[in-house]
Order: C-alpha cells, then sequence, then structure tokens
C-alpha cells in the first residue's frame, strides 16, 4: 500500500499506563491495551481527528504528521463488523462466545432461598454461603439474552477486586447479578459493544461498577458508562472503589 503523509495517533509508551480510556473513546475501535500498554491497531485505522485525546489522563496520546497507510473507512467497518470488533453487535449470542466448553453454559441458580438467605455471609469467621445466583460470570461469556439480566441490579466487577476485598459476598455481592472481567487485560472495545448490547436486549435496572484503585482498573466504569450511552437507556450507574488491602476507598 503506499503510505501518504497525513495525520495519525501516536502514543508515548513512557507515559501510557495502561489505564484504557481511551480505548472506548475511539470510536473507530483503532486502540487497544496490548501488554499493558495502548497500541494503535493498524494504520489504517486512525482517521487522525484525535477524538481520544481529551481521555488520556497522562497526556500519552498526541496527533503527529507522518508518513502513514491511508485512512480506510471500510477496513474500520469491517472490524467494527467483525466478532469482538468494537462495535460488533453480539448478533447471535451462542455464537459470540469465544468457546463452547461447559464453563460457558448459561444456569440460574435461582433467588436465594430461606437457607441460603439466611446463612448469608455476615462474618468473616462465620460459615460461607455464597451469595452468587447464576453462572457464568465472565463478561465475555454471559449472551445478553441470558435470563438472569432480566429486570437486574448489575454488579461488574475488575477481576481483582473479590481477591482483594474481604466481604465481597457479604457486602457487594447480595441481591446482585455480577458480570466480571478486566480492563487491562481484555478487549475494551469489545467490552464496550457486549454491555451495549446487553442494555439494549435486558432491562438492566442499575448498574453498579466495583474497581480496584489501580490506573489500570479505571477504564471500566468509563466503558459501562460509555455502553449506558450508546445504547440509549437511562441506567444509573454507581462505582466503588476498592484499595489494594481489600477497604472501600469511595462508593458513590
Ligand atoms: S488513556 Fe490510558 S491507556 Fe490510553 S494512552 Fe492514555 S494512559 Fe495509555
Ligand atoms: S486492577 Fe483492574 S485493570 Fe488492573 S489487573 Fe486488576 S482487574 Fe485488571
Amino acid at each position: 500500500m503506499t503510505k501518504i503523509k497525513r495525520q495519525i495517533i501516536e502514543i508515548d509508551e513512557e507515559l501510557c499506563n495502561g489505564c484504557g480510556e481511551c480505548v472506548p473513546n475511539c470510536a473507530e475501535g483503532s486502540l487497544r491495551i496490548v501488554d499493558g500498554k495502548a497500541r494503535l491497531v493498524a494504520e489504517n485505522l486512525c482517521d487522525g481527528l484525535g477524538a481520544c485525546l481529551g481521555h488520556c489522563p497522562t497526556g500519552a496520546l498526541r496527533i503527529v504528521e507522518r508518513e502513514a497507510d491511508p485512512f480506510d473507512e471500510a477496513a474500520v467497518e469491517a472490524m467494527l463488523a467483525a466478532p469482538g470488533g468494537a462495535a460488533g453487535p453480539a448478533s447471535e449470542p451462542a455464537a459470540s462466545l469465544p468457546c463452547g466448553c461447559p464453563s460457558a453454559q448459561v444456569q440460574d441458580f435461582g433467588a436465594a432461598g430461606a437457607c441460603q438467605a439466611a446463612n448469608r455471609p455476615v462474618r468473616l469467621d462465620a460459615p460461607r454461603a455464597s451469595a452468587l445466583t447464576h453462572w457464568p460470570v465472565q463478561i465475555r461469556l454471559v449472551p445478553p439474552t441470558a435470563p438472569f439480566l432480566k429486570d437486574a441490579d448489575l454488579l461488574v466487577t475488575a477481576d481483582c477486586v473479590p481477591a482483594a476485598h474481604p466481604d465481597f459476598h457479604g457486602t457487594l455481592l447480595p441481591g446482585k447479578v455480577v458480570l466480571l472481567g478486566c480492563p487491562k487485560f481484555d478487549d475494551a472495545a469489545a467490552y464496550v459493544a457486549r454491555f451495549t448490547e446487553i442494555f439494549r436486549t435486558a432491562p438492566v435496572r442499575s448498574v453498579t461498577v466495583a474497581r480496584m484503585e489501580v490506573p489500570c482498573c479505571g477504564g471500566l466504569p468509563a466503558i459501562v458508562r460509555k455502553a449506558v450511552e450508546a445504547a440509549g437507556r437511562p441506567i444509573p450507574v454507581r462505582e466503588v472503589v476498592i484499595g489494594t488491602r481489600g477497604e472501600v476507598l469511595r462508593a458513590e
């Protein structure tokens, strides 16, 4: 392909902390987090207009003029339409699952029975009972048509939260349908597409986003808010920030 001199994004690796804020703010889906840093997927996907610039908290993004492949709108559309592409809707939920293994089979455990509710963990030294009411829990494995999403109060939690917060089953999870993922290592654009499809398909009542205090986790609420906006549904979103020692640092 003949290169032309044009404007295109440049990412300063030293400044980039991998937070992922830029990813859902690139409508072309040309940015991804790879090995903890933002990367340009391909030169022909960046239109050089810089819509992502104002969303980078560290100033790692800038527009430069250099020799590059020409911007290719058709390539953008093809990439967005592909499974896992930034705006690629999960047209057929089952087909959108990344694997066909039994761990992805949807299961609804039903509402907590009186016994389970009575045994809900209230003390760290008490016998444990899981507050989980459904399966699967990974964002990538839950189809937008899953019955447990209907009228749900969602808890969208970063992978590290249940490991850090000592009373996850006692305080954050009860009464909520949990979806779990990592905005640092997973594809943020695919998350936006998945949540947009969920919010369009299921009448979700509310979303609580639980994330870690570290900057790499800051992309998770941005992803959810972007999907709420794209779905055009007035779903309330609140945020809980957990410290690395497990304490609740902030709860909106
Ligand atoms: S928004 Fe975050 S991930 Fe994107 S370039 Fe800036 S620091 Fe890196
Ligand atoms: S803190 Fe958040 S973004 Fe960072 S690795 Fe854990 S879940 Fe992923």
